[in-house]
């Protein structure tokens, strides 16, 4: 077999369109293709042509001879996507080569676009308006630095997937494109202001809201969120001050996607590994000192419903030491013999490979482990001043568990929050849309030039790659309005939103802004071996993206400058001892 899938595949399909032989499934047109956790090479198609390989923004497609020793069970996860079939036989036998969507064409020159929010949706809606000639379209976003969950998001242990934004960066260099960074819509400039300015207006604003657990004592010191204690580690203004303790040797993550694995996986691999990343300074002298020996993940539910992917779970494997306790192990076995689902029969059949909780421990005393534990439905945050441990009723029983912990952290999902100017579907947690349009949920109709994609349009699923053909979707819409004249000409000129951004925003980072942060990070990187060497605090990208002498780090700024207020009041639950 060729070319094999690994973990880090982003789902964007690029590869999909590369592949001369349509031998990687399922591509964007096929039923699957929004929910799957990966996309797979049929080995026995796949014609070694390494078209692909050029093609994937996250470097996840590798030859079969290069696999190392963490990568070689995605063989068989790639060979397990297609059935059994006689030899030769091309599968699946109906499927055509995938589409290329034809990109939309505006009929008439002159569109704008303001893109609000430069996470994954965003970059790859204005990459897609920017494929004709005489579009302009400006990308808009709160922070100094663009690319979403990508910079504060994604793990900083996950270089490859952090690599998409070298393929972002190159969109952002289009004609037609331009950078608003450090200004808040709906603080900085209005909707209609926009619309003065645009044809239209398309939000991509995210979602990355952790849903709150409405437990007592969830108000406690030492309990937070998985997502602000990612954002510490990665160095996001918003969650730099956040005063993580990590003096107690057992932490507790409630629930177990994707998001609490990295938390939980971050929390005990060796820091002087995490040193040769792009983690923040503050997280890793934290790490270098921290007590936790133990990372306990509660699932509500049982084994055969875990939420992580089986692409990560294999990465968590195969790089930390993971264990389950007696009990949980009966659980994964039961599961086991009922699973019908082929990733869903994977997952377990990882998981029941696991070590036992006692197995090894009097080899490798004091060695950090994560604990995989199942059917623990959490009712209270015990501790009277802070967090001291919580307590779970067994799910579907009476039984009270109680695990000590001094660090306490939510990962239950997520949901977007209202934009200003437009409608909300508390429910949802989405803006409610058709297609991506944005539509009055009382009338039912489309709300003049307003439009949305990623995570504020669909709700938090999926991975990276996925808001390609959800922004794609968004802007075949969009330019259809535009072509049937239902979107007004702006009434300003382009010269005047410049000139009034900088009036209300004189920290505004530009394109040339962004890339003076971007060069400064790296060299300081640089000299340490790492990625990139982040700037934590507004104050200091400001000053680094203003000169190209580069500020004292972590100096005199810490927590100035950002004046969104939503992190700031939720730090407030955390404690440092
Ligand atoms: C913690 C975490 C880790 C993840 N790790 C991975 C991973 O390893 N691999 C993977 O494939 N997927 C991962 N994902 C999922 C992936 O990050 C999302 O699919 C993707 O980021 C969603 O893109 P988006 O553009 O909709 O939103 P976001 O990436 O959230 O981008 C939204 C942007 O809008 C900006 N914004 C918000 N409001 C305003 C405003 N009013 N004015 C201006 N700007 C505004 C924000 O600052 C932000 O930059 C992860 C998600 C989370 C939460």
């Amino acid at each position: 077999m060729p070319h094999v899938i690994t973990q880090s595949c982003c789902g964007d399909g690029s590869c999909v369109y590369a592949c001369p032989v349509n031998c990687i499934h399922p591509s964007p047109d096929e039923p699957g293709f929004g929910t799957a956790e990966m996309l797979h090479i049929d080995p026995d198609a796949c014609v070694d042509c390494g078209a692909c390989v050029t093609a994937c923004p996250v470097g996840a497609i590798v030859a079969d001879t290069r696999l190392t020793a963490a990568q070689l069970p995605f063989v068989d996860i790639n060979a397990a996507y297609y059935p059994p079939r006689p030899a030769g036989a091309k599968v699946p036998p109906t499927t055509k080569l995938a589409p290329v969507l034809p990109a939309p064409r505006p009929e008439h020159g002159g569109l704008k676009v303001a893109v609000v929010g430069s996470g994954p949706a965003g970059m790859y809606a204005a990459d897609e308006l920017l494929t004709q000639a005489r579009v302009r379209v400006n990308v808009f976003d709160a922070l100094p630095t663009p690319y979403g969950l990508v910079r504060a998001g994604v793990a900083p242990d996950h270089p490859r997937t952090k690599a998409i934004t070298g393929l972002f960066d190159r969109m952002s260099r289009r004609d037609g494109f331009r950078f608003y960074l450090n200004v808040t819509v709906g603080q900085h400039i209005s909707h209609d202001e926009l619309l003065e300015h645009h044809h239209a207006v398309l939000y991509t604003v995210g979602a990355a809201h952790e849903r709150r657990l409405d437990v007592e004592g969830m108000h406690l010191p030492g309990t937070g969120s998985a997502t602000e204690l990612v954002g510490w580690i990665n160095g996001d203004p918003r969650s730099a001050g956040l005063p993580v303790d990590l003096n107690h040797p057992t932490a507790v993550v409630i629930g177990n996607g994707n998001v609490a694995l990295d938390v939980a996986r971050i929390l005990t691999t060796d820091p002087e590994q995490l040193a040769a990343t792009d983690i923040s300074d503050a997280a890793l002298a934290a790490l270098r000192t921290s007590a936790v020996r133990e990372v306990v993940v509660a699932a509500r539910r049982g084994p055969a419903e875990s939420a992580f992917t089986l692409p990560e779970l294999i990465g968590l494997t195969t790089g930390s030491h993971v264990v389950l306790d007696d009990a949980d192990r009966v659980l994964v076995r039961a599961d086991l013999l009922a699973a019908q689902d082929p990733v869903t029969r994977a997952k377990l059949e990882v998981l029941a490979a696991l070590p036992g909780a006692d197995a090894g421990a009097d080899a490798e005393p004091g060695r950090r482990r994560i604990r995989l534990a199942y059917r623990l439905t959490p009712t209270r945050v015990l501790g009277a001043d802070r967090a001291e441990g919580v307590q779970f009723r067994r799910t579907g029983g009476e039984e009270t568990v109680r695990l000590d912990a001094g660090l306490v952290l939510t990962s239950i999902g997520y949901r977007g929050r209202p934009v200003a100017g437009l409608p909300f579907d508390d429910a949802a947690g989405v803006v409610p849309n058709v297609g991506g349009r944005v539509v009055d949920p009382v009338t039912g109709r489309p709300v003049a030039g307003a439009y949305v994609a990623g995570w504020i349009k669909r709700g938090p699923t999926g991975f990276i790659g996925t808001n390609k053909s959800c922004a794609m979707q968004t802007v075949a819409a969009l330019v259809g309005d535009f072509n049937d004249g239902r979107l007004v000409d702006p009434v300003r000129r382009a010269a005047l939103l410049d000139k009034l951004i900088r009036a209300r925003q004189p920290d505004l980072v530009d394109a040339a802004g962004w890339r003076a942060i971007d060069d400064a990070e790296r060299s300081q990187g640089a000299g340490e071996g790492r990625p990139r060497v982040k700037f934590t605090t507004v104050a200091d990208l400001v000053a680094a993206a203003q000169s190209r002498r580069s500020p004292r780090r972590g100096g005199g700024h810490r927590g100035g400058g950002h004046r969104g207020g939503g992190h700031m009041d939720r730090i407030a639950s955390w404690i440092s001892s």
